[in-house]
């Protein structure tokens, strides 16, 4: 029955189809040379193509993939820009790529060849006659592709390295599904028929050569590499192998012709090179098949590859042992440029980018080798169902490095061992980098389901969903069901579907077999959907013959079995799995000496919250985990309540040298609810000063994606009194007796809106706030609001503002624009007001930036503090007290130059400008000047010109020097109205520095936003 269930929900079109299983074969001649002054290969290619399906066919849809990198409309393009790379974008003409000279025939006749009118790398060639069931044809095609440059994807050059892959016309798979022709991308892998390659290349003699395939008749060659193999070795054993650089030697004269061939395989990929170095082995398979291991690697990471070939024989033993032998002859890894990630896979020979480290180059050889596995021999459809070879293919991985290293922790991910002490790096092992991967993206409810196509997933989800999730999903899995069933399951897995295309659907059902479970709730909960795993230890009781009653509940989605597992003394006293329930249920643990259990105790359940699984059977606080105080961070560890602190310094002109600690909860996996508590001391003014936040992220996954409700403090001096005007003829000079402080309370409401494609680069925010304001006041001045008496000279005024805000944003790569619609009220105004960015991309990294700004009051009487101002906001103009002012108060000197490009954005300083009724401002800076942090600015300022009685127009113009873009920048104005001018000679701010001004934008920095920022 389950199985039933499981074809409904996994392929839905899989049930309605009526036709059964079967393949085509497809068999390939090819004949390619390689002009390497040019980069440009001529070929001629030959196919036969066996129509093993029940119906006629009257056209076969081509792949062409190499005209994807042929201009700025094929798919991978717009994959490149929609995933924010605009180097594609902004390549020059010789750096792209094509194929030409195609001239299809079939059985020698000439052909009509229809382009797809999207994609100009598919094609679909109309046979002149039906090609009727189980009849052969033949197809043949001149071809020239002009290789791109290596550094977009897989294919191209790289100088005169060359990563010839994807490359030749080739048949889309058909199946009893239909057509599946599909443009080609970096993010999405792809789709092929078996069959056979019989390849020949033709090359200046001087290029090393590896490839899919046998060499066929090629006995020089042979003893050439056997010669470049001793040439290695010796230089290893001499040691005079180390990375450097190095050039291209010039290319012979001569030419040779290599010819390749390789049955039961669907692509065909080879890579030459001048430069390799070349090491060989052989080993020995589990059934006795012997296997050539070969590794070709150039001088840029020779101190890593020297060792590589262990990598590749480990692997191929490894995932031989492991699912069933390896089919082929040799097994070869070549290190080279790899834009689509670390490495790619292709039949018999992979790629391996630069590495930096022995164990990631371990890694990614063992992975793409394992590739030959699910990939290479089990064809699943890559595109529609990346998850079925990058997925499992992780599990083997995980499990790999589990077996090779079972001491291994995460901090071998950034290239130390395990005494390099780091966010706690070492004390996590090596496997949580695949549930931590999962994690961040499932506690902010940015998940997606695994059972979705390549093109659907964010960039941050290819990796942390389709390899990540389902390796741990899988991994879940088999030690629910017990590891000898799986592998048992998987060995007949692969047995019974190599050379062939499985679904998901063909993988379940066999383990659903094999583990003697129905699996359902794995297909339904953990695959198509993103339901979250959560169990919850409740209470424990002993019973009197020594066996123990434990209460859990599932307080997740997922109905998936549940472990626990019983410790004394924090010795594994033993592990039980139960099957998946819902509700509360209580479980019996047999008979043993427990001081405490703990949920999956040995961490091999996909647990949303690891926080509730501990249970001491005595003593108080039985639920408690010890409190673990980290400095700056930690990897999130659920043995302990984490709480991180951060010493932090502070300046500002009132309260002088603050020294103070934050505390704060949050991490690299989104909690509940989250805080800052930040107390600081400053010494100036003697007081206690600080910020404190504190939210809730809830995840409502309708309209909106998130709510965040909360409420931010923050209190620090913002003037001093003025102390000749109050104490004449006293000699008071405490600092602390004149500070005037603030107390700032804010609470906020966040909604993120849902985006209807999650890889939409589109997002859509309201932000609801009120900023309620004590501040001191000398008596002198007029109050609106109740008055506390606080002392002889302080008063305190309390005001506020309301304000709502709608953030709209276009993160496209190329020209991306916002804009930030905002209203304000309090008691004495209203006013409304729109700023709106665009940027101008004039190439993958300078724009030109474009403000706008439009603000117009609605109401008040009272609307002077409130003013638009032509110059940005200074810090007496800050009436939100939002900004980090050095001197909130001043009215010269340093402090006064401090200003945020709010309003009008008028870089000079001027009192002129300012409005009770309308402003609109432009704001232009130009890209950076070369390699400097330089940009010129140029300003206007249109207002109502009633402030003062002046001009306007207001205009200004300079130099920007850009520390930290919108963070840290010093403003030089050059040419400004000559009102301006004169408003400066009365304020007797004419020295040329005096007009220069800064932003310096503290809080932008926010940490909690620059993770979150980093990661999506
Ligand atoms: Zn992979």
């Amino acid at each position: 029955m389950a199985i039933f269930v499981l074809t409904i929900m996994l392929f839905p079109f899989n049930f309605y189809s009526q036709n059964p299983y079967f393949q085509q074969e497809v068999n390939y001649k090819i004949k390619a040379t390689l002009n390497d002054a040019k980069h440009e290969l001529s070929a001629y290619e030959e196919i036969t193509y066996i129509n093993n399906s029940a119906s006629s066919l009257t056209y076969i849809y081509f792949h062409l993939w190499p005209n994807a990198y042929k201009n700025h409309k094929t798919a991978l393009a717009k994959q490149f820009l929609s995933q924010g790379n605009s180097q594609f974008y902004f390549s020059k003409p010789e750096e792209r790529g094509y194929i030409d000279s195609l001239e299809f025939k079939v059985n020698g006749k000439i052909v009509k060849v229809e382009y797809d009118g999207v994609h100009e790398d598919i094609c679909k060639i109309i046979l002149n006659t039906p090609l009727k069931s189980l009849d052969t044809i033949l197809i043949s095609t001149p071809f020239h592709v002009k290789l791109p440059d290596a550094k977009f994807s897989r294919l191209g050059h790289s100088g005169q390295a060359y990563y010839i892959t994807q490359w030749y016309p080739k048949p889309a798979v058909i199946d009893n599904e239909g057509w599946h022709q599909m443009p080609y991308l970096n993010q999405g892998e792809f789709y092929s028929e078996y069959g056979s390659f019989d390849v020949s290349i033709t090359l200046p003699k001087n290029y090393l050569l590896a490839a899919t395939g046998d060499r066929i008749d090629a006995k020089e060659e042979e003893a050439w590499l056997m010669s470049k193999v001793k040439e290695t070795q010796l230089l290893i054993s001499a040691n005079q192998l180390k990375s450097k650089k190095n050039e291209f030697p010039v290319s012979s004269n001569e030419t040779k012709t290599v010819r390749f061939r390789q049955s039961n395989v669907h692509d065909f990929a080879w890579f030459a090179d001048k430069r390799y170095h070349v090491l060989k082995d052989r080993i020995t398979l589990p059934n006795s098949r012997e296997v050539d291991t070969w590794i070709y690697f150039t001088d840029n990471e020779a101190d890593l590859w020297k060792k590589a070939l262990e990598y590749v024989d480990d692997a191929t033993l490894y995932y031989s042992y492991m699912l069933g032998d390896y089919p082929y002859n040799h097994v070869t890894a070549v290190d080279g440029v790899i834009a689509a990630g670390g490495g790619m896979e292709y039949p018999n020979i992979t790629i391996v980018g630069e590495s930096s480290n022995a164990f990631n180059l371990e890694t990614t050889i063992m992975h793409e080798v394992g590739h030959n596995w699910f990939y290479g021999i089990l064809g699943s459809n890559e595109r529609e169902n990346p998850a079925m070879d990058e997925g499992l293919n992780s599990l083997y991985e995980m499990r790999y490095i589990r077996a090779k290293y079972p001491t291994k922790t995460l901090t071998e991910l950034i290239g130390k061992d395990s005494s390099f002490k780091f966010l706690g790096l070492n004390k996590l092992a090596h496997d949580e980098y695949y549930k931590l991967a999962y994690l961040i993206a499932a506690r902010k409810n940015s998940d997606q389901p695994i059972a979705k196509q390549a093109t659907e997933f964010t960039s941050y989800n290819y990796g942390a969903i389709v390899y990540a999730k389902t390796a741990i999903a899988f991994d879940y899995l088999m030690h629910s069901v017990g590891e000898e069933r799986f592998d048992e399951g998987m060995k007949f897995y692969f047995d019974n579907w190599k050379f062939k295309h499985p679904s998901s659907t063909d993988l379940l059902k066999t383990l659903e077999y094999h583990s003697g479970t129905e699996l359902g709730w794995f297909a339904e909960e953990m695959i198509l959907g993103r339901d979250k795993l959560d169990y919850k230890i409740i209470k424990h009781k002993d019973v009197k013959d020594g066996s123990h009653k434990i209460t859990l509940e599932n307080v997740g989605d997922i109905e998936g079995p549940v472990s626990l597992t019983a410790y004394k003394k924090d010795k594994l006293v033993g592990q039980v799995w139960f099957n998946g329930f819902t509700g509360s249920k209580t479980v019996g643990f047999p008979v043993s000496e427990v001081d405490k259990f703990k949920i999956d105790g040995l961490g091999n359940m996909p647990e949303i919250n690891k926080q509730n699984n501990t249970l001491k059977t005595k003593g108080l606080f039985k639920k408690a985990e010890p409190l673990q105080l980290n400095f700056l961070a930690k990897i999130d560890n659920p043995d302990y309540t984490q709480l991180n602190y951060l010493p932090i310094l502070g300046y500002n002109m009132y309260n002088q040298f603050m020294l103070g600690c934050a505390f704060y909860n949050y991490s690299l996996l989104q909690k509940k609810f989250e805080f800052t508590l930040a107390p600081m001391y400053a010494f100036g003014s003697n007081t206690p000063v600080g910020f404190a936040d504190f939210q809730f992220n809830l995840h409502l996954d309708k309209v909106f994606q998130t709510v965040t409700p909360g409420i931010k403090f923050k209190s620090f001096a913002y003037d001093f009194a003025d102390r000749d005007k109050l104490f004449p003829n006293t000699n008071v000079t405490d600092a602390s007796f004149f500070a005037f402080n603030y107390y700032k309370i804010e609470p906020f409401l966040k909604f993120e809106i849902k985006k209807k494609n999650p890889v939409s680069r589109l997002s859509h925010t309201i932000k609801l706030r009120s900023v309620i304001l004590a501040a001191d006041e000398d008596h002198t001045y007029t109050t609106v609001f109740e008055t506390i008496q606080q002392s002889p000279y302080k008063k305190q005024k309390i005001s506020y503002v309301n304000e709502a805000a709608y953030v709209f944003r276009n993160n496209r790569a190329i020209n991306p624009f916002g804009f930030n619609l905002k209203f304000q009220q309090n008691e004495e105004f209203s006013k409304i007001n729109l700023t709106a960015n665009y940027e101008i991309t004039v190439s993958d990294k300078y724009a030109a930036e474009i403000r706008m700004f439009a603000g117009t009051f609605i109401g008040g009487n009272n609307k002077g503090a409130y003013r638009f101002r032509a110059s940005g906001i200074t810090g007496y103009q800050d009436y939100m007290y939002d900004g980090n002012f050095l001197g909130r108060s001043e009215y010269q000197g340093t402090a006064f130059s401090q200003f945020t490009e709010d309003d009008g954005g008028l870089k000079v300083w001027t009192p002129l400008g300012q409005s009770d009724t309308w402003m609109a401002g432009l704001n232009i800076k130009s890209p950076k000047f070369f390699k400097l942090p330089v940009k010129f600015f140029a300003d206007v300022v249109f207002t109502d010109g009633q402030f003062l009685n002046t001009e306007k127009v207001l205009y200004c113009a300079g130099f920007d020097i850009c520390i930290m873009k919108d963070i840290f920048e010093i403003y030089i104005p050059l040419v400004y109205n000559k009102d301006i001018k004169n408003t400066f000679k009365l304020n007797n701010k004419d020295s040329f520095f005096e007009t220069i001004r800064f932003t310096f934008n503290l809080n932008r920095i926010e940490p909690r936003e620059l993770l979150n920022a980093s990661l999506f």
